[in-house]
């Protein structure tokens, strides 16, 4: 039996493959980096976690699943198992997967072929935003239809703005709690 998430906003994780490469300023502060460093796994070897693949079919209450905590769900290491997390994703869809990506340039090439809101109502597809060169990801991520969109704001590594345009993308964010509330109030109000 697996133990419920440590992340508050979460209910289990699920790591069909783990491993990954840095593309973004945030990656500096990568726990996954650190985890496999520590234990002598070289975490840049992107490697399917055969075990791990059928886990979200064990759990029979609706959970939420956050998708690939150990790697980029849309890193191009994992192209060939993909389809595989996307069947699995499909026939639970008593769960809500949050799957999160520094690499949204890479989402509409990576999605399934019978993706639509209908099936995969369940999916909510989220960047991380740590700083103001990375709205744009925001941008992208607009292009995808996808039930709920949302913005994972850490690490936060300075002040961010958003604008209306892309307010209007997102349904949903996490940030850490330290943010100072005149700033959060700016962003969400
Ligand atoms: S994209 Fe995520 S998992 Fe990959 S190196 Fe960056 S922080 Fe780590």
């Amino acid at each position: 039996m697996k133990k419920k998430s440590l992340i508050s906003w979460t209910d289990f994780t699920w790591n069909p493959w783990r491993g990954c490469s840095k593309v973004s300023a945030a990656c500096k502060f990568c726990y996954m980096f650190r985890y496999y460093n520590r234990l002598g796994i070289d975490p840049k070897i992107v490697t399917k976690q055969e075990g791990n693949m059928n886990y979200p079919l064990s759990l029979k209450k609706g959970e939420k699943i956050f998708t690939c905590s150990m790697s980029d769900f849309f890193h191009e290491g994992a192209d060939e198992w993909r389809n595989e997390a996307w069947e699995v994703i499909k026939k639970t869809p008593h769960h809500t997967y949050l799957i999160l990506t520094k690499r949204p340039e890479r989402i509409k090439e990576c999605l399934p072929e019978d993706w639509c809101r209908e099936n995969y109502a369940h999916v909510w597809l989220g960047v991380t935003v740590e700083s103001q060169n990375e709205v744009h990801r925001i941008k992208t991520l607009g292009e995808v239809k996808c039930e709920i969109k949302w913005v994972s704001f850490e690490p936060l590594l300075g002040d961010i703005q958003l604008g209306k345009e892309e307010l209007e993308i997102i349904q949903w964010a996490v940030y850490v709690f330290k943010l100072n509330w005149t700033f959060a109030k700016r962003v969400f109000s």
